[in-house]
């Protein structure tokens, strides 16, 4: 439902920044200029009068929330377009209520390690994207020197591994190489987000392949994540580096954060919706869809990531997006053998994280505010996008989302906008349904291609706006 602006939009469960309540959100120019009492805006009239006509959506009982920030998305664009690519990612994001997502520098072709390598990917995704779009530099082996041209040329800070990446083109980091990329983005006031799992655990840990989940499960433990994370704190200590722990699967790093911090660390982590809402236990034999890296892990752990993010101790929880096509996931329906150990190891989901995370958030007892904190708020403040994005507040970026929290549907893969279908959540039935997503207050017609990528634009960090 696109519409003209000034216009305003009503819901009576509005997710403001002090929380859910009935309001008016008025429109122009793309970014939201008030919030109001509900009821009295009165689009094309009243103190709109003169400036135009206007439109009014009002939502009744379906709830209106901020577009969600998607800070960890892998677009594999160009290089691995068969993967995934542009319009695919952000077509899905947009149907998920995602209305900005920050591209990983990895399994694209080349990687986001170099100023020409951050050309490519823009030119590359000029004109596709359906929603607002911006890059993560890398940080590997040997390019200290690119960091600081690709800082200036805006990326939000770079990720580097601790343990091998899955693709050649992306090596990991050794101590001295993260000592040294630590200090320069320490320098430069960059942020440095860390795939941590240590490759000294992960070798030393049972390697038995097959379709047994179990068996892939007991390949990746805990303590790879609890070694590589008090290895990097050590570094980050030293460096005075910002440090972001990616992706944390397992609740045993949760307390080597809460020392650290106390210690004036400055370190943050995320999670993600497949850690929350799948666990170990039901993953069925061959069922890869289900293998990322790290690993869902089992029940348990499961309940102690929804404490700590009950707790404030996960500033975002975003996809983690990394698909692969079926055949490299070697899924059993596509004739591939279901071995864990050989996989693509990535969920491909970018499209369902409001919905899963929500299902299990009100199982728990939590409200739409806490979803929106975790999964808008959350990720635009740690991305520097706070004031742009992540919150229905005057003059934020008017990107919305109606989202009907009882609305139940039923997954099936296929109907998926992103490229490959594939999805842990196949034949599951979530609660929650993203009715309409608005991109700077028009709203993106994600079924009448290419309506919505007019809309989209690049993002970049505040400070370096514009250069
Ligand atoms: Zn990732």
């Amino acid at each position: 439902m696109p519409f003209r602006q000034p216009a305003v939009i009503r819901s009576r469960r509005a997710v403001l920044p002090d929380g859910e309540r009935p309001a008016d959100v008025l429109i122009r120019d793309g970014r939201i200029e008030r919030v109001a009492a509900y009821g009295s805006l009165t689009a094309g009239a009243g103190d709109l009068a003169g400036r135009g006509d206007g439109d009014l959506v009002d939502l009744g009982d379906t709830a209106l929330l901020p577009g969600l920030v998607d800070t960890h998305v892998h677009v594999n664009e160009p290089g691995r377009t068969e993967w995934e690519g542009f319009a695919t990612a952000t077509r899905a994001a947009a149907a998920g209520g995602v209305t900005t997502i920050i591209d990983m520098p990895l399994n694209s072709v080349p990687p986001t390690t170099t100023p020409a390598g951050l050309e490519v990917k823009r030119k590359t995704a000029e004109g596709q994207a359906w929603v607002d779009l911006g890059f993560w530099g890398g940080a590997v082996p040997g390019n200290v020197p690119d960091l600081e041209p690709l800082h200036r040329a805006g990326v939000f800070g770079f990720k580097s591994f601790l343990a091998p990446s899955g693709v050649d083109e992306f090596p990991h980091v050794e101590a001295a190489d993260l000592e040294a990329a630590l200090a320069e983005q320490a320098r430069l006031g960059a942020l440095a987000i860390i795939h941590a799992e240590d490759p000294a655990v992960l070798a030393a840990a049972p390697q038995q392949p097959g379709v047994h989940y179990r068996d892939f499960l007991a390949s990746r433990p805990a303590g790879a994540e609890t070694a590589a994370v008090a290895r990097l704190l050590d570094t980050a200590r030293r460096t005075g580096a910002r440090v972001h722990i990616l992706h944390v699967s397992s609740a045993a790093v949760l307390p080597l954060l809460r020392r650290a911090r106390a210690d004036g660390v400055q370190v943050t982590a995320e999670t993600c919706p497949h850690y929350l809402t799948l666990a170990a236990e039901q993953v069925p034999d061959g069922d890869t869809a289900f293998k990322c890296c790290p690993p869902i892990r089992d029940e348990a752990n499961r309940d102690a990531l929804w404490e700590a993010l009950a707790n404030g101790e996960f500033s975002a929880v975003v996809s983690d997006h990394s698909p692969s096509t079926p055949d490299l996931k070697l899924l059993p329906e596509y004739g591939g053998s279901g071995d864990f150990a050989a996989a693509w190891g990535g969920i491909a989901s970018l499209q369902l994280g409001l919905p899963a995370v929500w299902t299990e958030a009100r199982r728990r007892g939590h409200r739409l505010a806490d979803v929106v904190r975790w999964m808008s708020s959350g990720p635009a403040a740690l991305v520097g996008l706070t004031g742009t994005k992540g919150a229905i507040a005057a003059g934020c970026d008017a990107d919305l989302v109606a989202f009907d929290p009882d609305g139940e549907f039923a997954v099936h893969a296929a109907e998926l906008h992103h490229r490959n279908p594939v999805t842990p959540y196949a034949g599951r039935t979530l609660s929650g349904a993203v009715r309409t997503t608005w991109l700077r207050g028009r709203a993106v017609d994600t079924g009448a291609e290419p309506f919505g990528r007019q809309l989209a634009r690049p993002v970049n960090p505040p400070a370096t706006e514009g250069s």
